[in-house]
């Protein structure tokens, strides 16, 4: 019999999969069925291949450049993966920036905007976007979506980037009360709080080998993987997590 969870469809949507945790993300889901979206901003090539690695695994991929803090640019991402495939039935939104290491006391408000536009308003216009699409409420089959939060939204960060903390906070309140709202309408809505995962956000942070410094203080003893916080994502987004909703799992390593 089945559920009101069930995912008829398979069309995902990953914003931010041309590299790190989004790419090791859409490569697992096209292994797990799905047809992959893979969204960037700059690297085209990396996005590329990408869509290769899905395309060798049997499934469709298409690349899709849009800055997910714009409105206008999320608006014609949607609308390009309606225009090829139809409505996306799974959302990663993995999209997501740190800035230099700073306290609260230096931050100027051009960093502060932007973090904030990024991490927690471009995660809001994707989930509307595909709600609109996922949702019974608007006629959609429904479907899944997995937020990226980070243990960052626990520990607070304090001296490297509180407001990257802050907006992962954000995003574990967003997960929670979306998931509430939705779920009676046949989407799910999950979260994933990565650790230290070895990956070049830390470089993009002015701390490339801030993975590797931190790796003893981690229970585990070392950094994550990509592919360690995909195999959550994907879970999360399969119908095997049908009866998961409004939760965030933490993959850090017991940090
Ligand atoms: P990453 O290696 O820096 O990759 C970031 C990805 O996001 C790239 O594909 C990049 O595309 C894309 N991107 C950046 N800004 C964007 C924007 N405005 N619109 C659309 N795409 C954008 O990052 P990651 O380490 O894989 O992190 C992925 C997510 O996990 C983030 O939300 C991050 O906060 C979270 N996380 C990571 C860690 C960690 O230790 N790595 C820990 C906790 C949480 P382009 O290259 O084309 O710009």
């Amino acid at each position: 019999m089945s559920t009101s969870a069930v995912t008829p469809t398979r069309i995902l949507l990953v914003t931010g999969g041309s590299r790190g945790i989004g790419a090791a993300t859409s490569v697992r889901a096209a292994r797990a069925g799905w047809d992959v979206a893979i969204n960037y901003t700059r690297d085209a090539t990396a996005a590329e291949a990408v869509a290769a690695e899905v395309r060798a695994l049997g499934r469709r991929a298409m690349v899709v450049q849009a800055d997910v803090a714009e409105e206008a640019q999320v608006l014609a991402m949607f609308a390009a993966v309606d225009a090829s495939w139809g409505r996306v039935t799974g959302l990663v939104n993995n999209a997501g920036v740190v800035d230099l290491p700073a306290r609260v006391d230096e931050m100027s408000i051009q960093r502060l905007q932007r973090m904030w536009a990024v991490n927690i308003t471009g995660s809001f216009l994707c989930a509307r976007e595909a709600l609109k699409r996922m949702s019974r409420r608007h006629g959609g089959p429904g479907g899944a979506i997995v937020n990226l939060s980070s243990a960052a939204a626990r520990l607070g960060s304090p001296n490297q980037y509180v407001d990257y903390a802050a907006s992962k906070g954000a995003i574990d309140t967003f997960t929670l009360g979306l998931a509430r709202e939705v779920a009676a309408e046949g989407v799910r809505v999950n979260g994933v709080r990565p650790g230290i995962i070895d990956t070049d956000i830390h470089a993009s942070g002015g701390q490339p080998d801030r993975a590797a410094q931190l790796a003893p203080s981690v229970p585990l003893q070392r950094a994550g993987t990509s592919e360690e916080v995909a195999a959550a994502i994907v879970w999360l987004l399969s119908d095997e997590a049908s009866y998961a909703t409004g939760t965030t799992i933490d993959v850090t390593g017991g940090r």
